[in-house]
């Protein structure tokens, strides 16, 4: 069967690196899917499949539906998540309060966790992959740069199987970095872009590279990755700006390598230690010492600022 025989196709939802994303219902039943469209060439797209499919047995990931193939692409029938995108609900919002940024990021860990668990890093963890449904749970979504990586294992510089190349194909200068970074599908950040402070302009960095830990600027790197990037979320969520920033890509990276956050800033007064404490233990440069997803989900914080269900 062809796409078109199963599904009514709609608007887009949204516009990523390769390919696009639609509404789609289907024929038979009338249920509303996500349709994410890629190009074919793109070899990537055996590995999300298969990486989705391997992590369908948890409600935090986006569920594969089916997949379609034609002549021109490959079409990935996914849950729909009505509720959009976490990165426009920070938009909106600003800062979060404590139980509310403690309450998204115990969901966030509970799905790392289980990528970690089930031996996928996930390499992509930003806002704009992290969906939310109809009644505000969030959906980890994006699977396109996820890698298998065993527990305990690392994937060393330059061994990726992705082709880093710009949105005309052309090899990425940090190619040889081994981490693929989405510089073409960057949202470029309005004026009052919430990441942005005032008068500062990131000049279209925004997206990944600010969420990338240091160690895979510089080397090996394992599941702890994902950890940092939730890290730099979780700040972003508490204080409402990124926590490294800088006006070109190598004065961004600079900073992940070697900025210290300051706490003492006037951002950080209405925040709890317990939280400062936590980002401290997550946003450590040191991969060994910096905490597990199953560590996060027991510290005091989380502890003191969730749901308790009895
Ligand atoms: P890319 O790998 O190109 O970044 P994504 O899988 O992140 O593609 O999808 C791009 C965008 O499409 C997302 O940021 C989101 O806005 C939208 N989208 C993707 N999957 C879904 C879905 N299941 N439900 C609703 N919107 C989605
Ligand atoms: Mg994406
Ligand atoms: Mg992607």
């Amino acid at each position: 069967n062809k796409i078109e025989d199963d599904y009514v196709m709609g608007g887009a939802l949204g516009k990523g690196k390769f390919g696009s994303v639609f509404l789609c219902r289907s024929k038979v039943t009338g249920v509303e899917f996500a349709c994410k469209t890629l190009p074919k060439g793109e070899e990537t797209v055996h590995k999300e499949v298969e990486i989705m499919q391997h992590l369908s047995g948890h409600p935090g990931v986006v569920t594969l539906h089916s997949v379609y193939e034609d002549a021109e692409s490959f079409h990935l029938v996914m849950e729909l998540c009505s509720g959009g995108r976490l990165i426009d609900e920070m938009t909106k919002e600003g800062r979060y309060s404590e139980h509310k940024s403690a309450n998204i990021f115990k969901d966030l860990m509970l799905v790392i966790q289980y990528c970690h668990d089930m031996g996928v890093v996930h390499r992509d963890i930003k806002p704009e992959n992290i969906l939310l449904t109809a009644s505000g749970k969030i959906k980890l979504a994006d699977f396109g740069l996820a890698m298998r990586i065993a527990n305990g294992e690392v994937a060393r510089r330059g061994q990726t199987q992705y082709d880093e190349l710009d949105s005309e194909g052309k090899p990425l200068a940090f190619a040889a970095r081994g981490f693929l970074l989405e510089t073409s599908n960057m949202e470029v950040p309005s004026p009052n872009h919430w990441a942005t402070p005032k008068g500062q302009s990131l000049s279209g960095l925004a997206g990944s590279p600010a969420y990338v830990a240091p160690e895979v600027l510089t080397g090996d790197y394992g599941q702890k990755a994902d950890i940092w990037s939730a890290g730099v979320l979780l700040h972003a969520l508490l204080v409402g700006v990124l926590p490294f920033q800088g006006d070109s890509l190598d004065a961004l990276f600079e900073a992940i390598k070697s900025m210290q956050l300051d706490f003492h800033s006037e951002k950080w007064q209405s925040v709890s230690k317990l939280a400062r404490d936590l980002l401290e233990r997550i946003l450590t440069r040191d991969v060994a010492a910096r905490i597990t997803a199953e560590e996060v989900l027991s510290h005091p914080w989380m502890m003191f600022y969730t749901e308790r269900t009895l």
